[in-house]
């Protein structure tokens, strides 16, 4: 029975940043050759629409995945979820040297934590692992490379039957990328933009793939934290959020997001909702620390000054589309309105020092 190989996808930057490119390409280099790995690349992960043939690809990976992506591993995990690509959190070895900190500070966060969270109510979520790594995690392709072949060494033996792995009915020349993501790298490598003839992921010319990528913007739902409190679905007035089947909160018409702003991330009480292209790290997915500080994000995100900062950020919004401002007075739970009269305390001073940092 053959060793199964470890999937490991690299999401692309956004934009041509060169520095970037080369370490995808150095990393994706060294695994075409490695027996024990398929690698592949896919466009930006946000960008992707759910039926974009990378987010397919992605959907159509079986067992063991490792996508590594320039966005925190909390926002590369949650937009995957987003688009049925889910399973176990996979736990990295490579980690940034405040790393022991940070876990000391999210299992103290966990003990305390006895709240209902939507994470433990989905069903059908595989077991697989989903290994997210930050490519800013370090510098040159080398701790990359080493932390991707552990990872592959703790892959059990096991194989799949190929018309298991494959969903739905893709076209030849799907198939053909999914069978052979070696050909597709080479000819990604050849013309970064690609064409029909290459059959690249980024491909943009070819009429039997989707559209290619835009910029987005809109908010993701950590489940792990979202308590369904619905009080984001309260605050957007520009129809994003929705409820599922089970009456779980979702992002429902994510283009209706207003581009740049991040208000409902300020309102939600458990930090739950992502922005990932946010300049500020603890909106864009980053855990437990900012800017040096360890810092209990549960108390930062739903702050009395946090809450009026969405406020005005919305009624911006409101105003640019011909709407009439609401300040305070919609759909704003009664206990942060009456947070937002109070006279401003230490944390709203260490809140006012982040935004000074950003
Ligand atoms: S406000 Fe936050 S915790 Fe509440 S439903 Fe929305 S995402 Fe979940
Ligand atoms: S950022 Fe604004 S428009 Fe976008 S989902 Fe949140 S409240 Fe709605």
């Amino acid at each position: 029975m053959p060793a199964k190989k470890l999937t490991v996808v690299i999401s692309q930057g956004q934009g041509k940043n060169p520095a970037r490119r080369n370490l995808e390409e150095d990393i994706a280099a060294a695994l075409i050759m490695d027996p024990d790995v398929d690698v592949s690349l896919v466009p930006h992960l946000y960008d992707m629409s759910r039926d974009h043939t990378g987010m397919l690809f992605l959907r159509s990976v079986p067992g063991d995945l490792v996508v590594l992506s320039w966005l925190y591993p909390r926002a590369t995990r949650w937009i995957l979820d987003r688009s049925d690509v889910s399973g176990q959190e996979g736990i990295s070895l490579l980690k940034d040297e405040d790393a022991d900190d940070e876990e000391e500070f999210q299992e103290a966060a966990a003990k305390d934590d006895d709240k209902d969270r939507v994470a433990a109510h989905r069903n059908g979520v595989p077991k697989r692992k989903i290994y997210c790594i930050d490519l800013r995690a370090a510098s040159g392709s080398k701790p990359f490379l080493d932390e991707i072949r552990r990872i592959a060494r703790e892959n059990t033996v096991q194989t799949f039957d190929l018309m298991q792995w494959i969903q739905g009915t893709p076209k030849p020349q799907q198939l053909e990328r999914y069978l052979h993501p070696d050909r597709m790298l080479a000819a990604s490598k050849a013309t970064p933009l690609g064409d029909e003839e290459n059959g690249s992921a980024t491909s943009v010319a070819s009429p039997d793939l989707p559209e290619p990528t835009k910029r987005r913007w809109y908010p993701v739902i950590d489940y792990s934290r979202c308590t369904n409190c619905m009080e984001c679905l309260d605050f957007c007035l520009f129809g994003v959020y929705g409820v599922d089947g089970q009456e779980h909160i979702l992002v429902e018409q994510q283009d209706n997001c207003k581009k740049g702003c991040p208000a409902c991330s300020r309102v939600c009480p458990e930090n739950a909702i992502i922005f990932p292209g946010h300049k500020t790290a603890a909106i864009a997915g980053a855990d437990g620390e900012v800017a040096g500080l360890k810092i209990d994000l549960s108390r930062l995100f739903g702050a009395p000054n946090a809450i009026e900062l969405a406020a005005e950020e919305r009624d911006a919004e409101l105003v640019a589309d011909g709407r009439t401002a609401v300040g305070l007075t919609v759909g704003i739970p009664k206990r942060q309105t009456e947070n937002a009269a109070k006279p401003k305390d230490a944390l709203d001073a260490l809140m006012d020092g982040l935004d000074e940092l950003m």
